[in-house]
């Protein structure tokens, strides 16, 4: 090779060897990479430089695979993604997005050798697709992409639908629950931003129990900005007394009488008015506000107890919830046993509501943390009892007081079914000798046919609605 000059670029340290056969190498002296490209004039040596760039990218993301999975990782399927989707501006592409529900527990229950074959099994289900076109990645852990050029939803479907087939059909001692979210581009998107929109598509099937994919719509976007943007105020709602405490009465519903009440938390926000914790506890659950939250609830509470009793007045229990978060956190005793002396309360007269659902992940320290608190006069109450994993077990261990039937049965109660199930739950109930309590009664049809069949404390609409701590008190004796 005869060497006619060289020449150093202005934004690098690398160089142009330009040669005399016509072609030009381009050398970077401190990565030991080079190509070859056509002679190039000087003011084409930026647009070399770029080309030269490019390369070494692309040489970078080949050898950015996970090493399990031989897949591209994050950075590589990004770089390669937009390449894809600038050079084929006529094309529609769409990136899926796939994790496995508890991934985590397939380790735990199986092995660690087990997941990792299962993640190269969905390796391969995803590198099936490969092409000129389609690439297919491996982010982390149980997380997988794919971006595939398509022509309809239902071609992106179909690919969903044979992985998913693959996937629940692996032999494995437990079920995997693969989920998809789908994010089909738009003009002025980039990879990156794609998948951001096919994960919030992922979330948007958390929790339901059919569904397997969801494709991103525009919605999910206010919703995840207005998601942001309750987490954002949340400190200062707590602060400047924007959270407020409610109790719904519960009541004997032979006598009418109220036997107790649920402090249940309220927003009331200075521009949007009332907001409902449907709205903001998933949030706070995901942000881990919610052990703020409750910890503000209880303390009302202890406070209002101790007032009315220093009032004269007979107070009754009123139940705290316990988010499924706090159940697991350690100093989660000490806090409540430290509320129950500051405010001399006995631990009786403050139920905890922990959710069926918390019951059934990682219960060990729960049952600890309950346990204890059994021993110092504190009762537990099983919320939303049927609404979702069965949690039957729990029955025959000493940890439930109390049962609160779902308002679900209660809705349905009009179907023969619904009342089979509600009156042998109501049985068995009554046999083990935990306390019952119906909840969401809005009709003195579902209240009679409570009645009759041994159910007498319920909370419901047909009785109070929730209302604020204060006036919950006026209806103490
Ligand atoms: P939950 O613990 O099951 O509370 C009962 C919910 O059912 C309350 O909704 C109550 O207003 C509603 N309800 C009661 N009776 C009826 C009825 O007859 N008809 C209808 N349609 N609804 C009825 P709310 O206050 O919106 O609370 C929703 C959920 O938010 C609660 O469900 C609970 O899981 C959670 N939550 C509320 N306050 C707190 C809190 O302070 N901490 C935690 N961790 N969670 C809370
Ligand atoms: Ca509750
Ligand atoms: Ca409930």
């Amino acid at each position: 090779m005869c060497v006619i000059g060289i020449k150093k670029l202005k934004i690098s340290r690398t160089y142009i060897i330009i040669t005399q056969n016509g072609w030009t190498m381009f050398m970077d002296n401190n990565k030991d990479t080079h190509l070859e490209c056509p002679m190039m004039t000087e003011e084409g040596s930026e647009e070399l430089y770029m080309y030269s760039l490019k390369k070494m990218a692309y040489d970078k993301a080949d050898s950015e695979k996970i090493k399990l999975t031989n897949l591209f990782g994050l950075k590589a399927f990004f770089f390669r993604g937009n390449e894809l989707l600038r050079h084929n501006p006529a094309q529609k592409f769409a990136v899926i997005e796939m994790n496995i529900y508890r991934f985590k527990t397939v380790n735990e229950f199986c092995g660690r050798a087990e997941g990792d074959k299962l993640l190269k099994f969905i390796a391969d289900c995803f590198r099936s697709y490969e092409s000129e076109t389609c690439i297919a990645a491996h982010f982390r852990a149980d997380i997988f992409a794919m971006c595939m050029p398509y022509k309809d939803a239902d071609e992106i479907i179909s690919v969903i639908d044979s992985i998913y087939k693959k996937l629940v059909e692996y032999k494995l001692p437990c079920r995997i629950l693969p989920a998809f979210g789908v994010c089909m581009s738009e003009p002025g998107m980039d990879i990156s931003l794609m998948c951001d929109y096919a994960a919030m598509a992922i979330d948007n099937i958390k929790g339901k129990v059919f569904s397997y994919y969801s494709f991103y719509e525009n919605n999910m976007r206010d919703k995840m900005l207005y998601e942001k943007k309750i987490e954002n105020e949340v400190g200062d709602a707590i602060k400047n007394g924007y959270i407020k405490v409610y109790v719904q009465p519960k009541v004997d519903m032979r006598t009418r009488k109220i036997i107790g009440g649920e402090a249940l938390v309220r927003w009331i926000h200075p521009v949007e008015g009332m907001i409902y914790p449907d709205v903001f506890i998933p949030v706070f659950e995901k942000s881990g506000y919610i052990v703020d939250v409750d910890c503000f609830v209880w303390e009302q509470v202890f406070k209002h107890l101790q007032k009315w009793l220093d009032d004269g007045k007979q107070i009754v229990p009123v139940s705290l919830n316990v988010s499924r978060l706090h159940v697991h956190q350690e100093n989660f005793t000490d806090f409540i046993m430290e509320l129950a002396q500051k405010y001399r309360i006995n631990p009786e007269m403050v139920p905890l509501e922990v959710t069926e659902s918390a019951l059934v992940e990682d219960t060990e320290v729960l049952y600890q943390n309950i346990s204890y608190l059994q021993k110092q006069n504190f009762k537990f109450s099983m919320d939303d009892f049927g609404s979702g994993y069965s949690s039957l077990n729990m029955l025959k261990d000493e940890h439930v007081d109390e049962i609160k039937i779902d308002k679900a049965f209660i809705d349905d109660i009009d179907s023969e079914k619904s009342r089979i199930v509600v009156r042998n739950v109501i049985n068995m109930i009554e046999e083990l000798g935990i306390k019952l309590i119906a909840e969401g009664v809005e009709t003195q049809k579902q209240a009679d046919f409570l009645i009759k069949n041994g159910c007498f404390n319920a909370q419901g609409y047909y009785y109070y609605k929730p209302m604020p701590i204060e006036e919950f008190g006026e209806l103490l004796l």
